[in-house]
């Protein structure tokens, strides 16, 4: 293991796993016994905002009260340690990494305790509910408040910022993310193209490995502050 230059990570729902935020697609996921269909589309939340929004308002109190586990914090204390930039890349809605202390996480599928004014376009903090009635701070319009997180349909978040650091990174690493969403999944592919060494921690293979360089499987808390560790302790070399 080198010295690196650019190290970008991309975080999915696995990371944060062991912190009681279970996956997308586990059978007892967030999003189970909700077709994703009925509350993560921009079509349902057009013929339906109320429904949206109290799904969306029920979800905060469990996501709030998860605490960051032994991965995020090993990713935070990378970010401050490593003597080179370190990005954190997430696809997570929660605000886990934040509450690790990393900081300027690029949120791509938007984050559970904001919301978004479709008049504006301007997003407001939002921790508590935010229902068809709720005003914008920014413009004053009352209605046109949708929870910021990326619905399937929308553009993803930041992808300038994104792509231009998966240009120009010399090292990626993916944790706990199935690979099989778009355009996330092709993030490594960028990466191995500009020259960048390709990590993936996962559970278990995923179909989305032909791109990476090395597959390390086991529990993100466990395997990520070891390899936090070796990056810290070869930083010199
Ligand atoms: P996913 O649920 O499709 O895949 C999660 C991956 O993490 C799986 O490949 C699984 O094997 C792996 N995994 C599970 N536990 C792990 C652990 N302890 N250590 C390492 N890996 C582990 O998630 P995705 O690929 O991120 O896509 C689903 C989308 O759903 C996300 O992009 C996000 O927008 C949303 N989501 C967010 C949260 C959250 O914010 N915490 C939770 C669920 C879903």
């Amino acid at each position: 293991m080198q010295k690196y230059h650019n190290i970008v990570i991309l975080t999915g729902a696995g990371i944060s796993a062991e912190s009681g935020l279970a996956t997308f697609r586990s059978s007892d996921g967030l999003w189970n016994n909700h077709p994703v269909e009925k509350v993560a589309t921009i079509e349902a939340f057009e013929q339906n905002p109320a429904y949206v929004h109290d799904f969306y308002n029920e979800l905060k109190p469990l996501v709030f009260q998860a605490r960051p586990n032994a991965a995020h914090l090993a990713l935070a204390r990378l970010q401050k340690e490593y003597p080179a930039p370190v990005s954190i890349i997430t696809q997570n809605v929660d605000t886990l990494h934040e509450k690790a202390g990393s900081e300027h996480v690029l949120h791509i599928h938007g984050q559970i305790d904001q919301a978004v004014c479709l008049n504006c376009g301007r997003v407001m903090q939002a921790s508590g509910d935010v229902d068809t009635e709720t005003s914008c701070p920014h413009c004053g319009i009352a209605g046109m408040m949708k929870p910021n997180i990326v619905f399937f349909g929308e553009n993803l978040l930041c992808m300038d910022e994104v792509d231009s650091l998966l240009r120009r990174c010399d090292l990626f690493v993916s944790i706990g993310t199935s690979g099989v969403v778009f355009p996330a999944a092709g993030f490594v592919q960028t990466a191995k193209y500009a020259g960048a060494e390709t990590y993936e921690f996962n559970l278990e293979p995923t179909s989305n490995n032909f791109y990476f360089d090395r597959h390390i499987m086991g529990k993100a808390g466990t395997t990520i502050p070891a390899f936090v560790e070796k990056l810290l302790t070869n930083r010199e070399n």
